[in-house]
């Protein structure tokens, strides 16, 4: 987004900064009460006087957005009791990390993080060759600024749905790191937008940290998607972390640059992660693939890995969060997404069954009965088999993809002919040994 100009700009961080501060106030009273009361429910929090602050930042930012950023403050309260309560129970085993409760928006040292929400009903998108949104702002700021009617921004970038039905709760936020307003609008489609799935094949994934996704379709295609040196970088980040946290002066939780780092360390996941779900829905979909099988990354990890493992390839994962993403980018294709969590197969023989018998060594799986193969890859075959109760017949070599910063592109490894790449410069030509990490 951008400002039309100055005054446009002056009055968009006012906007902003005005609702951090309301949310920071909004935040203070609940998290007052959650630490007055120490209790299991917390239903104290949901005692603040928001009213007051509605009334006192409304003029401002306009009655909606008042109430848009408590609402979302609301939402966030709510997300942590529901984090605390799987947290506490065992046999929900998605969240492992003690959930802290929400947050205020910046800090003392560094000022308020500019962000606001805005109600559905109070923007205006227009796409278009100069495409441009009108957001709604209260009338105390348009007297200081002597501006009349919504403010005007300028949108650079296209809409991933350029036909929506319905409009959902602009986020609308300055990102310090690249010196940018930034807003996110979600929408509703219709169902004829989204696409229908070409055949009824299946395919089953194989989530681990080596290999973040080995996949196998019931067409006979296997794809591998290399992990190794993102999950170094990240081990590596998070030690670093750790690093300058122990260096911390005594009643000091954090620093400026110990958030960047975890700031880094999430963008750069996360911006592989969604990169391989986009990746890999295409090339599903290609195949005429309508549901795809994922087994519980748990599963996996209480059978094999040491608990220190677990607990960093848990954070690495994000496992809720991916699967999310990819049942997310699934419904844009009409794939449906089944998770199962069963027994695990992956050190299971596809030859003859055994599971006890069975080594793995790294990625390589092998059997007393002459079996050796590909562990993940073999895994996600024997899942597929599972689920559609006939035989998998992988028919090429498997495709592997190397995550370089902005693609994933087929490594040299993978035997086959490469694809066409827009910029080879940037692909990763090293990394490849096997650090042994399972
Ligand atoms: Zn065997």
């Amino acid at each position: 987004m951008r400002p039309l100009s100055d005054t446009g700009e002056q009055l968009l961080r006012d906007l902003l900064d005005a609702s951090a501060a309301l949310w920071n106030e909004v935040n203070y009273e609940r998290l007052m009460r959650y630490n007055d009361e120490g209790g299991y429910e917390n239903e104290d929090v949901w005692d603040a006087d928001t009213g007051r602050l509605e009334g006192k930042y409304k003029g401002v930012l306009g009655a909606s957005t008042a109430q848009q950023v408590i609402r979302k403050n609301s939402e966030a309260w709510r997300g942590f009791f529901e984090n605390k309560k799987a947290y506490h129970d065992d046999s929900d085993t998605s969240v492992t990390e003690y959930p802290e409760p929400p947050g205020f928006w910046g800090n003392k040292d560094e000022g308020r993080k500019l962000h606001t929400v805005i109600r559905n009903t109070s923007y205006t998108v227009e796409w278009g060759e100069r495409s441009r949104l009108e957001i709604l702002v209260g009338s105390e700021l348009k007297d200081r600024y002597d501006h009349t009617g919504r403010l005007r921004l300028e949108i650079t970038g296209d809409p991933n749905w350029p036909e929506y039905e319905k409009q959902g709760r602009l986020d609308l936020w300055y990102d310090e790191t690249d010196s940018t307003f930034r807003a996110s609008q979600p929408v509703t489609v219709s169902d004829e937008t989204r696409d229908t799935p070409l055949a009824d094949e299946k395919a089953a994934l194989d989530i681990g940290a080596n290999n973040l996704v080995a996949c196998t379709t019931t067409t006979g295609e296997q794809y591998l998607y290399e992990g190794r040196e993102l999950f170094q970088r990240f081990r590596d980040t998070t030690r670093e972390i750790a690093r300058l946290q122990s260096k911390l002066e005594e009643g000091r939780y954090s620093s400026k640059r110990i958030r960047r780092l975890y700031q880094k360390r999430t963008r750069r996941r996360d911006h592989a992660q969604e990169a391989l779900c986009r990746d890999l829905l295409e090339r599903l979909y290609a195949e005429g693939v309508d549901t795809l099988y994922i087994g519980g990354l748990t599963d996996v990890l209480d059978t094999h890995w040491s608990v220190e493992t677990n607990a960093k390839t848990h954070n690495f994962w994000a496992f809720k969060q991916f699967t999310e993403r990819l049942v997310c980018t699934a419904e844009e294709y009409g794939i449906t997404v089944e998770v199962q969590s069963e027994a695990w197969t992956s050190q299971e023989c596809p030859q003859c069954g055994s599971t006890d018998r069975t080594t793995r060594h790294q990625d390589t799986l092998t059997c007393p009965c002459g079996f050796e193969g590909h562990a993940d890859l073999t895994a996600s075959e024997t899942f597929l088999e599972r689920h559609t109760e006939e035989a998998v017949r992988p028919m090429a070599r498997p495709v592997r993809f190397e995550w370089d910063d902005h693609d994933w592109s087929e490594s040299p490894r993978s035997h086959r002919p490469k694809e066409q790449r827009t910029d080879p410069s940037t692909v990763h030509r090293d990394g490849n040994v096997a650090s042994g990490e399972s």
